[in-house]
């Protein structure tokens, strides 16, 4: 009898849990999700530039588009928190699609420097978005070779043959394509050669066990080895999470090419970001030089 009670206690728990989703992170999710809905037509998006250094000379040659929400109420909710529900309500499109025209756009006055914008997997997965892509592109006439893709890994990314497609076609107009974040979980450095990619970001948490700490050797040995392989590909490496003048030293003596972080830049609105660009090229750095 006492199991039997038991084991409706447990199901009276499980359906609580299921029909009557009351707890604080439930009720975020539904906030944020109805309020992004709104957030396009609000206008309450807008996209930060963080600048990609050349390190050996500290030249801005990328920047990346991260993109911000100020909530009327909340204030600055983060990308790390409204992406993931966007991707689940079925927003992700019309925001991608905004912030690829956005960035394109912002992008087009910035003679040579590319501009690199966040793709998630769901986005990747849709037949229409290659033809996204190529929409914003023709809208802003920005050249291809100027935008660049950032992708997470994931297991569609190496094994859905639709993603394939969609890469190739989109390497086929001259688009960019890098691996973000990788080293943070899925990596896998034989298949990097079976993608039609152009670059790899290296996860922050590789950049930070680079100085101090247990973890230091081997983090040198691992970057050792992904610049070896991205110099063979060949593809741009790009470090992120670049806070400190001391990963700036490692870096640049491993000869890692490219390289982002707080201690680089923040990122900046698109006009701080003109005028990092017209500034002359070393003092550019301002917090990168005083780091140094
Ligand atoms: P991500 O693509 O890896 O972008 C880098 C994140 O690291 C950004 O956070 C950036 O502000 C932060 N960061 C840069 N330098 C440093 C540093 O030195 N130290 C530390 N601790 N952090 C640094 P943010 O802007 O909060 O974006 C978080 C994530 O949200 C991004 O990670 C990206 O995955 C996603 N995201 C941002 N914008 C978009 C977008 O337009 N579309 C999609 N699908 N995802 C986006
Ligand atoms: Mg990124
Ligand atoms: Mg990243
Ligand atoms: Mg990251």
């Amino acid at each position: 009898a006492d199991s039997a009670m038991a084991a409706v206690k447990r199901a009276g728990r499980r359906q609580v849990r299921r029909y009557q989703p009351h707890d604080a992170a439930t009720e975020r999710f539904q906030l944020l999700a109805r309020d992004l809905s709104l957030a396009l037509t609000r206008e309450e998006l807008s996209l930060h530039f963080q600048p990609v250094f050349r390190l050996h000379d500290l030249r801005p040659v990328k920047a990346e588009a991260l993109l911000r929400w100020t909530h009327p109420q909340l204030g600055p909710v983060s990308p790390g928190e409204f992406i993931p529900v966007a991707e689940r309500v079925g927003l992700i499109a019309p925001i991608g699609a905004w912030v690829l025209r956005e960035a394109c756009r912002a992008a087009l006055p910035w003679a040579d420097v590319t501009v690199s914008v966040n793709v998630s997997a769901v986005q990747l997965l849709q037949a229409e978005f290659p033809q996204v892509v190529q929409q914003a592109l023709r809208d802003s006439g920005l050249d291809p070779c100027r935008l660049e893709l950032e992708l997470t890994e994931t297991a569609s990314l190496y094994e859905d043959d639709r993603a394939a497609r969609t890469l190739q076609d989109l390497r086929d107009v001259g688009v960019g394509l890098s691996i973000d974040d990788f080293g943070s979980g899925y990596s896998n450095l034989a298949r990097l050669r079976s993608l039609p990619i152009t670059g790899v970001k290296l996860d922050r948490s590789c950049t930070v066990d680079l100085t101090g700490g247990d973890g230091e050797s081997f983090a040198r040995a691992l970057l050792s080895a992904v610049l070896g392989l991205t110099q063979h590909l060949p593809l741009d490496l790009t470090a992120e999470g670049v806070e400190s003048a001391a990963h700036l030293a490692v870096l640049r003596e491993l000869n890692c090419p490219l390289g982002q972080g707080h201690g680089l830049s923040r990122p900046l609105d698109a006009e701080e970001f003109m005028t990092l660009l017209r500034a002359p090229a070393p003092s550019a750095v301002a917090v990168g030089a005083a780091a140094c």
